[in-house]
């Protein structure tokens, strides 16, 4: 059985362990880019408060421990995914300092 990537105009096919996304690896590792990105915006604008802190922390956990079951059960073949899977593991971990640090500044010294 093979499913679609949910994306409109996009014909690639949607892998096991991202069948819960509906989105083939390229689209998935963009997602967590434009996610990663927006939050870091918003942690700026708002600081690590309420709902926003459980939103990122829990996005990092889902996103990283997926990240890791691609790239250790069935990694890409292709170098260029390779590296965006690295890059997207990355992110997450500068997203998660950027975390950090903004909670760390606002409970004060
Ligand atoms: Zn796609």
């Amino acid at each position: 059985m093979s499913i679609a990537c949910k994306v409109g105009g996009c014909s690639s096919l949607v892998q096991p362990e991202l069948v819960d996304h509906v989105l083939c690896l390229d689209h998935f590792l963009s997602d967590i880019q434009e996610r990663s990105s927006s939050f870091a915006r918003q942690l700026s604008a708002d600081g690590p408060a309420g709902p926003l802190r459980r939103a990122v922390i829990q996005f990092i956990m889902v996103a990283a421990a997926k990240i890791a079951l691609i790239g250790t059960e069935n990694p890409p073949k292709e170098q260029l995914l390779r590296g965006r899977l690295l890059n997207a593991m990355l992110m997450l971990a500068e997203l998660r300092e950027h975390f950090d640090k903004a909670a760390a500044s606002q409970a004060g010294p």
